[in-house]
């Protein structure tokens, strides 16, 4: 079997351990002579899986007991619009940070629905920094603010949460949730798409505090509404079984291993690693903020369009995959998810010293 070094954005690397677990399991699971595929979600076996899954990740991320946890589908970008749906009901103005894509595609779908006051921006530098934040630059009647955690295009992330009184903060963290410790009591929603450091794409993790469960718009369709998934404890309509299993196996993987406060010092060694080399190196260059630089994504680049693209191409072919960096930024970005070993950073730092030589 040949596994490469898969540094994809999304979907990305899941740890083999997990795969192993799910494919070892797949078509027996446990005994009941059927793959979790085929179960019903209203069983007692499925119950327990997913009720497992929640409760892993509620130790896992330390959620304080005034928060629900759903399981829902859609993606991020369903989020984009359910936030506003549901918060523009206590005042139709909320605040939104723009850092980069997935930013502004959630400005654009809560524009639908209300006033949108964009406070700050980075577009100015394509998105290579976070702006600073006060607190006198949010408004006081804002029924949340809306920031992207960590910025998966652009390599960059929130090192320190901006300041917003009573105000709800609510923030993508699509692509750094479970990476490094958070303080979930700061935050009135955190939603994350489940292809990166969750598990399988078609699974949406969202946790809402319980004030914030309610009277949504008038107009909200049941399904986008928290309040329909809390009271049915996410099973208000068939979940994506298959995906949340999986999820539950990543949940645990990751409590054997420590749980979050273990896989963020792997987290800081790994991108240490490509940091200080990217400093140090006289060809390739980060394109991010030294201070706002992602732990998840890192994007690079080198001085010529061609060398970019022979880099890409010498890479794979020495099982390291998935380089090419986003459009918008160009060269390449090395995104270092939980599943992405310390072993799989160090072989391409090694590549990298070996490009370096051979191309100065
Ligand atoms: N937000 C961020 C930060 C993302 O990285 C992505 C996907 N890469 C999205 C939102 C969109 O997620 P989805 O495809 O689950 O809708």
């Amino acid at each position: 079997m040949a596994r490469v070094y898969n540094f994809s954005a999304g979907p990305a690397a899941l740890p083999l351990p997990v795969l192993e677990k799910a494919a070892a399991e797949m078509t027996d699971y446990r005994g009941t002579g059927m793959s979790v595929m085929e179960m019903s979600h209203r069983s007692q076996e499925y119950s327990d899986i997913i009720e497992t899954a929640r409760d892993r990740f509620r130790r896992l991320m330390d959620i304080p007991d005034n928060y629900h946890v759903l399981f829902l589908q859609g993606g991020a970008s369903s989020q984009f619009a359910m936030v506003p749906l549901n918060l523009f009901s206590g005042g139709a103005r909320a605040d939104y940070v723009n850092t980069g894509a997935w930013s502004k595609k959630a400005i654009a779908e809560a524009k639908r629905w209300g006033d949108v006051n964009v406070v700050a921006s980075s577009e100015d530098k394509t998105f290579s920094y976070i702006p600073k934040l006060e607190r006198d630059m949010f408004s006081p009647d804002a029924a949340y603010v809306h920031i992207t955690l960590n910025n998966t295009i652009y390599g960059t992330r929130y090192t320190k949460l901006p300041s917003v009184g009573n105000i709800p903060l609510v923030t993508d963290a699509s692509s750094c949730i479970l990476s490094e410790r958070i303080d979930v009591s700061k935050f009135g929603i955190i939603y994350a798409g489940a292809q990166k450091n969750i598990g399988p794409a078609g699974v949406t993790l969202v946790v809402v505090r319980e004030d914030l469960v309610g009277d949504a718009l008038e107009a909200t369709p049941t399904m986008f509404r928290y309040a329909t998934h809390v009271k049915a404890g996410s099973m208000f309509n068939t979940p994506p079984t298959y995906a949340i299993y999986l999820a539950g196996l990543v949940f645990e993987w990751l409590e054997d291993r420590g749980g979050i406060s273990a896989i963020e010092e792997v987290n800081k060694r790994k991108a240490a690693l490509l940091y200080d080399f990217l400093d140090s190196s006289s060809l390739f260059k980060g394109t991010a903020a030294t201070e706002d630089r992602s732990l998840m994504n890192v994007p690079f680049v080198l001085p010529t369009e061609e060398l970019n693209a022979t880099f890409i191409k010498q890479a794979a072919q020495n099982g390291l995959v998935t380089l090419k960096g986003h459009r918008s930024v160009g060269g390449m970005r090395a995104s270092i998810y939980n599943a992405m070993p310390l072993e799989g950073v160090e072989k391409l730092v090694a590549f990298m010293k070996k490009f370096e030589t051979e191309n100065a």
